[in-house]
């Protein structure tokens, strides 16, 4: 891999050059294996670890198919799909592979007893396969996570509508956290060039869900003024789901679980902040049977004293059921209540009367389609939107890296450098990047 990274580095070399690159047989990447599926039966999920189940080994270059690109990864980031696959929760996604392994000659590739995971990724282009004109050997790039087919007119007005939609390197194989990734071509998108490669890399899944969710007409639809509720707030999603709010003129009320992560939100621009480790919430009895309707209340009324009186018009929603009924409570007449996941667990309650009397709405939303990945990726590359990367990892530290996010040690986005040997490579808009430097470090706390 050596004489790609030098062509990389180099900065200077011609297409012609890096199509003639010889590819690698087989390269570095992050995987879990099918016969360890069961390694963890009888956990508790806190207790099942990424570090044993996560392994760096060599894989072999899978065949380059039809509208396909292979692209050298220099750097890419740990998503909270890293972390259900790598503790095989709710499903392995060897079924996933398995499944899509049953699609076509070409997808029977995906279906292998190891799974190359990850979401995320900057890079270069290597090569192309057939039919590919957008994109050539050289360019400097990001990808988005939606793998479709686009065959069914179910999905030609939302690309996530497609039967056959996937999230790359969750339910394909070949994903980002590799040396080398396999990618459709449509989901490459230009690399912001204010960036590092690990700063590039770190946006992309849970930007692209958060513009989906909060923003676009297909999701919550957010509007000036609106008052947003944030769970989760200097999270992955939350913190671009605050920064959404903050540009389209809207009030984030932000819910966090430390006065480390209250700062980060305050850096952001945010002023209304819930501190929910000193407020003390206690949605759900001890067993986790019941609700107290009274803790709803007394999260309601902190929410009005931060806004002078007003309920919340969207709620930004993925904790699941620790938060739903209470997020469906604190919700003003005819608002919003956008879920996206379940990660305190999936089977939800809540209080229907306060749904149906004050015409709420409940609106699902998963990922981004191609469109809207697309302008998520713009704005970053505007200076418009902000990465949210706290710290980096190396390939050989994803087992790491990956159990602080699923014990929430975490802040906004952790990184992982590939074939970067370092970070703070790949700027080109240097004067950009001056621009807006403190944003840009705000989750480092520097
Ligand atoms: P993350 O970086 O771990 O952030 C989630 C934040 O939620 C945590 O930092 C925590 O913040 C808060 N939180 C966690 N458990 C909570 C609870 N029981 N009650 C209240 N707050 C809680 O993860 P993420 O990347 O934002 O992803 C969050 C979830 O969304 C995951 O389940 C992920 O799989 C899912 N997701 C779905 C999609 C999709 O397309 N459907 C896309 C991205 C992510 P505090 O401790 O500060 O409160």
């Amino acid at each position: 891999m050596q004489h790609i990274l030098d062509a990389i580095l180099a900065g200077d070399t011609a297409t012609e050059d890096f199509a003639n690159l010889d590819l690698p047989e087989s390269y570095k990447a992050v995987t879990v294996h099918k016969d360890e599926v069961g390694m963890f039966e009888g956990l508790d999920s806190k207790e099942k670890d990424p570090r044993k189940s996560l392994h760096v080994e060599d894989v072999a270059l899978p065949e380059l198919g039809p509208g396909e690109a292979y692209v050298a990864v220099m750097a890419s980031a740990i998503n909270y799909n890293t972390v259900w696959t790598s503790i095989f929760e709710p499903v392995s996604t060897f079924g996933f592979l398995e499944r899509y392994g049953r699609l076509s000659e070409l997808t029977k590739r995906h279906d292998l007893p190891y799974h190359v995971v990850g979401s995320d990724l900057s890079g270069v282009v290597l090569k192309t396969g057939a039919g590919v004109t957008k994109w050539k050997a050289g360019d400097r790039v990001v990808a988005h996570c939606l793998s479709v087919e686009m065959e069914s007119a179910d999905g030609h007005n939302d690309s996530m509508l497609d039967p056959e939609q996937r999230i790359w390197g969750f339910e394909t194989n070949f994903g980002g956290l590799a040396e080398v990734a396999l990618v459709k071509s449509n989901q490459l998108m230009p690399k912001p060039e204010h960036l590092t490669w690990e700063e590039a890399a770190s946006p992309g899944l849970v930007n692209s869900t958060a513009y989906r969710q909060l923003v676009s007409k297909n999701g919550g639809q957010m509007k000036q003024g609106d008052n947003v509720l944030i769970w989760g707030a200097s999270g992955g999603l939350g913190g671009f789901a605050t920064q959404y709010a903050l540009n389209g003129g809207a009030t984030p009320v932000c819910v966090v679980s430390n006065e480390e992560k209250a700062a980060i939100a305050r850096s952001m621009g945010a002023e209304l902040i819930i501190n929910r480790s000193e407020e003390a919430y206690k949605f759900w009895n001890d067993e986790g049977t019941a609700q107290d309707p009274k803790e709803w209340k007394r999260f309601g009324a902190k929410i009005r004293e931060l806004t002078g009186g007003e309920d919340i018009d969207i709620v930004f929603e993925h904790p699941g059921r620790e938060t739903f009924g209470a997020s469906v409570y604190v919700t003003r007449k005819g608002g919003t209540i956008t879920t996206c996941a379940s990660t305190s667990g999936y089977m939800h309650e809540y209080d229907n009367r306060y749904l149906w009397m004050n015409l709420k709405r409940i609106i699902s939303s998963h990922f981004a389609n191609y469109r809207e990945s697309w302008e998520a990726n713009r704005l970053i590359a505007q200076g418009k939107i902000h990465p949210t990367l706290s710290r980096t990892y190396t390939l050989d530290q994803v087992g790491q890296a990956a159990l602080d996010v699923h014990h929430n040690k975490h802040q906004g986005k952790v990184g992982v450098l590939a074939l970067s040997p370092e970070e703070g490579l790949g700027v080109l808009n240097h004067e950009l990047r001056e621009k807006h430097l403190t944003k840009i470090n705000a989750f480092r706390g520097i």
